[in-house]
């Protein structure tokens, strides 16, 4: 099986230069979103090769090592690929900002940082909420803890910040493999490719060269919001050696309510008739997300009928309107009779005559031809 290459997944040619590969990995990126397509197991593969394929080509070391030894010689290189560090997850964070409209408000202030960090300056953090809070919208106090370089080793982890050279790569960050008659350049799994490590540990972070620190911030939650949206509280994320703060990302979880289903911006409610009501025909009083509605069941309303209440639904999380109410009908019938309905029902089957057998005349026809089928 012919494997594509980095540069065909991205669809840019060998020469492409940084710019044109960011463009056409973005593009990609949305395009196989697993947020984009739900339950669709070749695009969310497709968004992990492209996310492989940006990780390499964006970083000009990795990339001229996939270019004279293909992917084996980027395999086994420690931590230096895999994962959203560095530049990769700012780019991917950029993404999901634009997919969501950046509804955090204060437009995109990402720069070119991270690269020297020894962790993401981006934070990702779940949030429940109930049912109620996610239609209206609430002001949320969220307690978290964000990653502090730490000032006594200058975030290296080294007591007195004292590193020295990494004994296992000479300070080259790169170490050499020999497979064959090739031989591999890797990144130094002892350093992690920079050259040094920690003589003594920092006391303070433990060697870590981060400290946690305890932060609450209130978060307006925007009314329409649904699980999995995420939204970015700017400068709230984990603080880096240069000091500058990157940004929380929240995702929500909403809670289901025993009354509504949601379904987007729809809300379905399963309403029980009884069955005399539904072939009388009544207005019954319905529950709605404001209050109540008023449901006028036609005579003879059928089982799992539908009926839409337009604009009752949940408000658009961007302000493009508002979703419907659906009520669907859910037949009630008695689970026993007593000896006086039984009379009465009897009394009002015979008062409808033969309309009250309909197979006797929907079957008629078919009863003489299947005898004809023997003779
Ligand atoms: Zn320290
Ligand atoms: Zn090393």
């Amino acid at each position: 099986m012919d494997e594509l290459s980095y540069y065909e997944i991205l669809e840019v040619t060998t020469s492409a230069d940084k710019t044109t590969i960011k463009k056409a990995y973005r593009t990609k990126a949305k395009k196989y979103h697993p947020d984009k397509n739900p339950g669709d197991s070749e695009a969310e593969h497709k968004f992990k090769l492209c996310n492989e394929a940006y990780q390499v080509l964006s970083d000009e070391k990795q990339r001229s090592v996939y270019d004279r030894y293909g992917k084996e010689g980027l395999q086994g290189g420690g931590g230096g690929r895999g994962g959203f560090s560095g530049g990769g997850f700012d780019d991917l964070s950029s993404v999901f900002e634009e997919m969501f409209g950046g509804f955090g408000g204060g437009g995109s202030r990402r720069q070119q940082r991270g690269a020297q960090e020894k962790y993401p300056l981006d934070l990702g953090l779940n949030m429940e909420i109930s049912f109620k809070e996610a239609i209206f919208g609430c002001d949320k106090e969220l307690d978290f803890k964000y990653k502090d370089s730490c000032g006594t080793c200058k975030g290296t982890g080294a007591k007195g910040g004292k590193v020295k050279t990494c004994s296992q790569c000479g300070g080259q960050g790169q170490v050499y493999v020999k497979q064959g008659f090739m031989t591999f350049s890797q990144t130094c799994p002892v350093c992690n490719g920079e050259g040094s490590e920690v003589a003594d540990k920092c006391g303070d972070c433990k060697g870590q060269g981060f400290n946690e620190v305890k932060d609450t911030v209130t978060i307006k939650v925007p009314a329409g919001i649904d699980s999995e949206n995420r939204l970015r509280v700017s400068g709230h994320g984990n603080k880096g050696k240069s000091s500058s703060r990157g940004d929380l990302y929240v995702t929500f979880q909403v809670a289901e309510d025993e009354t509504f289903i949601r379904h987007g911006n729809d809300i379905y409610l399963e309403v029980p008739v009884f069955f005399t009501q539904a072939v009388l025909g009544e207005t019954i009083k319905i529950p709605s997300l404001t209050g109540e509605l008023d449901l006028e069941l036609s005579q003879g309303t059928k089982d799992k009928a539908q009926f839409n209440f337009r604009n009752e639904g949940v408000a658009d999380v961007h302000g493009h309107g508002k979703g419907d109410l659906v009520a669907q009908i859910k037949l009630a019938y008695p689970s026993s009779l007593n000896t006086e309905q039984k009379e009465l029902l009897v009394k009002l089957q015979e008062s409808f005559g033969l309309e009250s057998k309909p197979h006797e005349s929907t079957f008629e026809s078919a009863f003489d031809k299947v005898k004809g089928w023997f003779k």
